[in-house]
């Protein structure tokens, strides 16, 4: 006879389904057990283990049995929870070395979740590290006005994120190793916004979206084809979404060199193009 879970089981049950899902296992198995040895082993009943699932994941299927079939997980329908699910298990995040190196909070990204157009860029810089949003310093206010001037639309309608999601140190480049430990908490939010366009902004945005090494002059004036590295088991995500991603210049590398800007127009032209904007006939340099 099965007996249902106290709260500590259920509380540890819940950390190791959130354990497994950070390592990028969704899908969960229960195996079938000796009846005999039922009363010894203390089984977990599948209604108690599906609601320790639920408790760190989204809804599963109605018709998912937890004895006979993986515990699937319901797609996503509400963005900004899926979200706050992602930012939950980020956590106070210690993966990698910047949560050592004066962080003062974790950036995680800011905009609208059903966003048609995303921008990723490279770190928190001073600003963004005092503020908790990304983008809000000099290289922010020229962000904006890329999109308000240049693309005629509203911060407030795109999605904006960084590679990594704390400042390094006196805003040196983040490490290949910061770079990887911390971007699948990216494409889990490129997975959920689901944007038709991304824009990565800068050489760390475009390496390590694209996962390429090339310089800027060969990554630029192109569309690529992308797709987040989310586990293939993910079934929260929709396994057959890909987006256009477009190569720029960074806006603080602008706010170095000015006659950039024309190319940098050139870049999100060719992205409004793609998302059918009007473009203006006298062009702007987004200043
Ligand atoms: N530079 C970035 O790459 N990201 C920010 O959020 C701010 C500056």
């Amino acid at each position: 006879m099965s007996r249902t879970l106290d709260a500590a089981t259920r509380q540890a049950v819940a950390e190791r389904v959130r354990f497994y899902r950070e390592l990028g296992i969704f899908d969960l198995y229960r195996r079938a057990v000796d009846e005999s040895a039922a009363e010894l082993e203390a089984p977990i009943r599948a209604a108690e283990f599906a609601a320790a699932v639920e408790s760190t994941a989204p809804e599963p299927e109605a018709s998912a049995s937890i004895d006979s079939q993986p515990a699937s997980i319901a797609p996503i329908t509400d963005r900004a929870v899926a979200l706050r699910v992602i930012r939950e298990d980020l956590g106070d995040c210690t993966r990698c070395p910047l949560h050592q190196q004066g962080r003062k909070q974790i950036v995680f990204g800011v905009g609208n979740p059903h966003a048609e157009l995303m921008f990723v860029g490279e770190g928190p810089g001073a600003d963004e590290d005092e503020q908790g949003e990304p983008f809000v310093g000099r290289a922010g206010q020229l962000l904006n006005n890329m999109i308000t001037n240049g693309m005629g639309l509203r911060r407030e309608d795109v999605y904006i994120a960084n590679i990594v999601k704390c400042r390094p140190p006196q805003n040196r480049t983040p490490v290949p190793e910061e770079c990887s430990i911390c971007s699948p908490f990216l494409m889990r939010q490129i997975a959920v916004v689901r944007p038709r366009a991304i824009v990565a902004l800068g050489a760390v945005a475009a390496k390590t979206l694209l996962g390429v090494n090339d310089t800027m002059a060969n990554l630029r004036g192109r569309m690529y084809e992308f797709s987040p590295m989310v586990p293939h088991t993910a079934a929260e995500y929709d396994a057959n979404y890909t987006a256009q991603l477009a190569v720029t210049y960074h806006p603080a590398y602008l706010l170095r060199d000015p006659r950039q800007k024309k190319e940098t127009w050139k870049d999100l032209q060719m992205v409004m193009r793609f998302l059918g904007l009007p473009i203006p006939t006298k062009s702007t340099d987004g200043q």
